[in-house]
């Protein structure tokens, strides 16, 4: 069985204050043995949250991270400068970093091979955007996502990470993928890494759904059997609805599957 994984994504909100605000309130919701709870803030806050966090079940994550450990590289965030924050996950290949900032999938590859060798788990975010999805492409865009970012991984170190399935077009714009497009995408993503990297990865390896994920719609897609936990951006900031998330995740988990 897969423990689901629920990470929040603050992406570029909140000061100190607020961040110190919203994690006191998640301490009491999010806390559960059953699902691994992860929120990523901002840098600016990381190390505010990491001492919140002292004693808690729920873990530090990081929105992005550079490849190279240290040096002339002004601006960017490196795997020892996060451990160094208390990072244990670190989000790669965000669509919005793709879209906004032109990363490739050759960047997502460094990055997350270089969080890997830091003992940082990564989060890799795959997803087509909705005229590939009209197009018919989804399939094609998330194999040469795969095949871009993680193609010579091997088995032993596949099983390590986490894969979320974020469509394009389901990222904060309130329309969120129905729990059979999800599961039916999770299942093709299973499926290339048993092609490449095993049974025995396929089988471990987490895999989120992402994209307007709300506690009005995160019951029946935690319920798919390919989904194991989710990637919350807009929700993720409001303590009530985070906490009913992970409650699904745990009751998903929970639920048989056939
Ligand atoms: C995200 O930021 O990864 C995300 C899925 O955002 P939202 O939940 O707001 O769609």
């Amino acid at each position: 069985m897969r423990r689901p994984v629920v990470a929040g994504n603050w992406k570029a909100n909140l000061t100190l204050q607020e961040a110190a605000a919203l994690v006191r309130q998640l301490m009491g919701s999010c806390e559960t043995p059953a699902v691994d709870v992860v929120v990523c803030p901002p840098f600016t806050v990381l190390t505010t949250v990491a001492s919140l966090l002292k004693g808690s079940r729920m873990a530090l994550g990081a929105q992005d991270v550079f490849w190279e450990p240290a040096g002339a590289f002004t601006g960017e965030v490196t795997p020892p400068m996060l451990r160094d924050a208390g990072c244990r996950y670190v989000i790669v290949g965000h669509s919005e970093r793709r879209t906004h900032f032109g990363e490739t999938d050759q960047a997502v590859r460094r990055k997350l091979q270089a969080a890997l060798a830091h003992d940082l788990t990564p989060i890799v975010c795959i997803g087509e955007t909705l005229a590939q999805r009209e197009a018919g492409q989804t399939l094609e865009v998330l194999t040469r996502q795969l095949d871009g970012a993680l193609g010579d991984c091997p088995p032993e170190t596949c099983r390590r990470l986490i894969l979320a399935y974020e469509p394009v077009w389901a990222i904060g714009t309130g329309r969120n993928a129905t729990p059979e497009q999800a599961q039916e995408a999770h299942q093709a993503i299973r499926r290339w890494v048993t092609a490449r990297c095993g049974s025995q990865a396929s089988e471990a390896i987490r895999i989120q759904y992402g994209g307007s994920v709300t506690d009005a719609n995160a019951t029946g897609l935690l319920q798919q059997p390919d989904v194991d936990g989710a990637l919350v951006g807009g929700a993720s900031l409001k303590a009530d609805a985070f906490g009913a998330i992970v409650k699904a995740a745990k009751t998903g988990a929970a639920a048989p599957h056939e």
